[in-house]
């Protein structure tokens, strides 16, 4: 069984790290070939043709807003300095896939950072990567260099349009990949997010009119260009098209990273890349579809479902990252869901109350329910918990929180109640034993 992306349509063609990552090596893979053409358009064409791509943000969050729409909605110049920003602050468990680009094709996102700078009118980009990513900000930062020495980006360089670009790392905070939050950590201060309005095009790092995007929507932004939008947007449904790195972990038979259509099947990127569910397929209990901050779905849904944006929300969850994370049956799914509120209460910057009141109480009583402890009427005083943290919060932290719980007892309620009955009468006998010894 192979998967549905031929050879010829990959843009990430050394995703695995087989060949030099260097600049030598992306040039004979196409990287920075006709940038120069490209950036003799004009800033509106090049917005025009990344919106009629279908281009949507690949970074998890925002339910994948357009690209396109996103740098049209820059300010026209007005001598105030314009800036790019790149999203490389992958932190969520499950996710893995921007890694691959930073450390085996870091070229890609170069050169796309240099045509987004362009058509949004920036001549500096900063790129925000995780502290822990050691590695992937080396090569990162040697492919910089590379790309300086060749004249390729800074001043005067020879495609014409004056960019610089600097590296950030982060300090191990999860929150610091909502954009805000990111933004405030790179100016220095405490990585805590933002209010909206205003948005970043219109305030955002120090004031200025800034864009943000995720590592994989700027680094796939050279080649649409130079294939076309049409090429683009042939691949998966309608609004839900192009190409995407997607990855398969948990209890697979080969975890890893892979370059797929949009709107791919579930099963068929599960069996064909990430050899199958251990066990089999009727071993399967339940998938995360994109990161720990999306609802699980069970395994008949997960036979039906398939990669993109709108079906994954039609099903309650969503794409978010598309880093599907695979449950067999042996997995205890409420344990895991315990162990996801704790990350989520560790990681809270605690601005806003439900947030930080919720996610620690919504922790505890998961553990409860992970041991059999809780009261059956802890279920609904959970989820009625879960329903006023999500959506009243200042950033997504809050709905990532609540929407693994809530998924969980969408479709394995009565495995959590089970749990609590067998708990319950194990307390009975115990006491009724002790009272017997007496
Ligand atoms: Fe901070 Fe949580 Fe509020 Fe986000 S939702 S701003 S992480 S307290």
């Amino acid at each position: 069984m192979v998967g549905i992306l031929e050879d010829r349509d990959r843009i990430f063609t050394n995703l695995y790290g087989l060949h030099d990552f260097g600049l030598e090596g992306a040039q004979r893979r196409g990287a920075w070939n006709g940038v120069r053409e490209i950036l003799s358009q004009t800033p509106e064409w090049i917005c025009d043709q990344i919106k009629a791509s279908g281009l949507r943000g690949r970074g998890g969050g925002g339910g994948g807003f357009s690209t396109g729409l996103k740098w049209s909605l820059m300010p026209p110049p007005s001598g105030r300095p314009h800036y790019l920003v790149v999203n490389a602050d992958e932190s969520e468990p499950g996710a893995c896939k921007d890694r691959e680009i930073l450390r085996n094709d870091p070229h890609l996102l170069i050169e796309g950072c240099l045509i987004a700078g362009y058509a949004i009118g920036a001549h500096a980009g900063y790129i925000y990567i995780r502290g822990e990513y050691v590695f992937e900000r080396e090569r990162l930062e040697a492919a910089i260099r590379q790309a300086y020495e060749a004249r390729l980006i800074g001043k005067d360089n020879i495609h014409g349009w004056d960019f610089d670009l600097y590296v950030t790392h982060g300090g191990g905070a999860y929150i610091c990949g909502d954009e805000t939050a990111l933004m405030e950590s790179l100016e220095g201060k405490k990585g805590q997010p933002r209010l909206k309005p205003p948005f970043p095009a219109g305030a955002g790092i120090w004031g200025a009119p800034t864009t943000i995007n995720n590592v994989e929507t700027i680094a796939v932004v050279g080649n649409i260009l130079r294939r076309g939008a049409q090429w683009f947007a042939g691949f998966g449904r309608p609004n839900n098209v192009g190409v995407k790195l997607m990855a398969g972990s948990g209890h697979v038979n080969r975890p890893g990273v892979v370059e797929e259509t949009m709107g791919a099947p579930m099963r068929t990127l599960i069996d064909a890349h990430f050899g199958g569910v251990r066990g089999g397929w009727g071993n399967l209990k339940a998938v995360m579809p994109g990161g720990v901050s999306m609802a699980m779905i069970p395994a008949d849904m997960a036979e039906e479902a398939v990669m993109d944006y709108d079906a994954l929300r039609a099903m309650r969850s969503g794409l978010g990252t598309a880093t599907m994370i695979v449950f067999d049956q042996e997995a205890d799914l409420v344990a895991a869901v315990a162990r996801i509120a704790r990350f989520f209460k560790h990681e809270s910057c605690g601005q806003c109350t439900p947030c930080r009141e919720g996610t620690g109480w919504m922790w505890r009583v998961m553990e409860r329910m992970a041991t059999g402890e809780a009261e059956m009427a802890e279920i609904d005083l959970l989820l009625d918990v879960a329903s006023q943290v999500e959506g009243h919060t200042i950033c997504g932290l809050g709905d990532a929180a609540a929407w693994p719980i809530q998924g969980l007892f969408r479709h394995f309620r009565p495995e959590v109640e089970a749990r609590i009955l067998r708990y319950r009468a194990r307390r009975t006998q115990v006491q009724g034993a002790s009272l017997v010894a007496a």
